[in-house]
């Protein structure tokens, strides 16, 4: 295959950019650079009443936020509605379309009847063949595609294999409206030939429009792209995807705290397959992704399989690079948290050092945030309930005895910390932990953190004991 490969990622923005969206623009992205192509992004913006600005942005951010970017400028569908009228008029001249002068009145009368009889509903043609000077006066026609009423057409799928449809079953479908608007059917033909797709991917949804379209690229002499129809993702227990089974936009995985890499990796496996292999680098997903090994039955959304993935980028990621992930997802998660971006310096610095133990139990990021707690907790802490009953009576007075030998210290560090502990338990027959353990609550505010030397080192002195006095009554 050469360079002439382009693919396109078509949404219309009625909502946000779902997960099974953003699959499908990874698929377009990914077979674009496999072939050293072009993938472009196509606003399907024809429906207005149902089209907004906001989800316009939701879509855009949503790509920029996973790393899927696209060749040349964004094309609104909407705004080449006067391409698809052009278009719509050269098929009424070569006698591929005529105008159709049926009222609503008829067409519901025709539904009826096919209901009745049980037969899908069909246009019936009654204008097909008529004698244009039949039109009745003063009212606007639709124009419909002089369909073939013979034969088959055949679509050649790169996933789902020969499709064929008997032509007598597939109607004259309307191109252009009464109104003079053009239908997506027509819209999308126009376009994907304007911007020289030359493989479709998208949702199995649309593999009878894929049939309709075909019909259209034909009466137009254009060449008709490649097919790829992608099933759908049903959540975990094999029903369609709901929102409760993780149908939500791709803003919403963001704020749930996973890195962009992880949910690319999470999608690519949704569906395709390249041996077993589970773990993706970008360059591998690249390298690797061809629509053969897509799958033909619906992938399943499973939760945990996303967690398990995140976390491991989390652990496989600089300290450096998740300071700043948090600082990203600050604006949206941190505020019910304390923080604001961008972070203040010194707080970076001790995110930073304290990643290398933070990061080994984090699943996503807000669970990263939450362990770090510590860190940016404000004075006096609030303490989790298992941390405050650690701290009782006898627990404090032992932290107020240990508060005397730290602040003796010379140096502060994990090592000179630990060091006065170790001592002050060994001097009062204590075992480590019954001095460790109310340490970490009220350093910490939990009974789980990194290693509590490893929190007094990073707190530093003067927060470190103000800490504790605050604990033990000494503030
Ligand atoms: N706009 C359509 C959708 O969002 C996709 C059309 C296409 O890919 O051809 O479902």
């Amino acid at each position: 295959m050469s360079s002439a490969v382009v693919t396109r990622f078509a949404p219309s923005p009625t909502g946000y950019l779902h997960i099974g969206g953003a699959r499908t623009a990874l698929f377009n992205w990914l077979y674009a650079r496999r072939y050293g192509g072009r993938m472009m992004l196509r606003i399907e913006d024809t429906d207005r009443e149902r089209s907004t600005q906001g989800a316009i942005d939701a879509i855009l951010d949503g790509m920029s936020w996973l790393g899927l970017d696209w060749d040349g400028d964004v094309v609104y569908q909407f705004a080449r509605a006067e391409r698809h009228r052009e278009v719509a008029q050269a098929l009424l001249d070569s006698g591929n379309a005529y105008r159709c002068y049926a009222t609503p009145d008829e067409l519901a009368q025709m539904r009826e009847t096919a209901r009745a009889e049980g037969r899908p509903l069909r246009y019936d043609g009654r204008w097909r063949d008529r004698d244009p000077s039949d039109a009745p006066a003063g009212v606007a026609p639709a124009i419909r595609l002089r369909a073939p009423s013979e034969g088959e057409t055949v679509v050649e799928d790169a996933v789902q294999g020969r499709v064929v449809w008997q032509n007598r079953d597939l109607d004259d479908l309307v191109l252009l409206r009464s109104d003079g608007n053009p239908t997506y059917m027509l819209a999308v033909v126009v376009d994907d030939h304007d911007m020289g797709v030359t493989q479709v991917i998208r949702g199995d949804d649309h593999l009878t429009n894929a049939a309709r379209q075909s019909q259209i690229f034909s009466a137009l002499g254009w060449e008709v792209p490649r097919m790829a129809h992608i099933p759908l993702i049903h959540g975990a227990d094999g029903a369609k995807l709901s929102k409760r089974h993780g149908a939500l936009g791709v803003d919403a995985y963001r704020d749930l705290g996973y890195l962009p890499a992880a949910l690319r990796n999470y999608l690519v496996r949704l569906g395709w397959s390249h041996g077993d292999q589970e773990v993706f680098s970008t360059e591998e997903m690249v390298a690797a992704f061809d629509l053969k090994a897509i799958g033909r039955s619906p992938a399943r959304f499973d939760f945990a399989k996303l967690e398990n993935l995140n976390g491991l980028y989390i652990r496989g990621a600089s300290d450096a690079a998740l300071v700043s992930a948090i600082e990203q997802v600050v604006p949206s998660i941190g505020a019910e948290r304390g923080l604001s971006a961008p972070l203040p310096p010194a707080l970076r610095e001790k995110l930073t050092a304290a990643m290398p133990g933070l990061k080994e139990r984090a699943k996503t990021l807000v669970e990263l945030i939450d362990s770090a707690y510590y860190l940016y907790a404000a004075r006096p802490l609030a303490l989790d309930a298992k941390a405050a009953a650690l701290l009782t009576d006898e627990t404090k007075a032992r932290l107020g005895a240990v508060i005397a030998e730290l602040e003796a210290l010379e140096t502060w560090d994990a090592a000179s910390t630990e060091g006065a502990v170790r001592a002050f338990a060994e001097a009062n027959g204590l075992k480590l932990g019954l001095v460790a353990q109310p340490l970490r609550a009220a350093l910490t505010g939990r009974t789980t953190s990194p290693p509590v030397f490893d929190v007094l080192a990073v707190l530093g002195r003067e927060e470190s004991l103000s800490r504790l006095r605050d604990q033990v009554g000494q503030g």
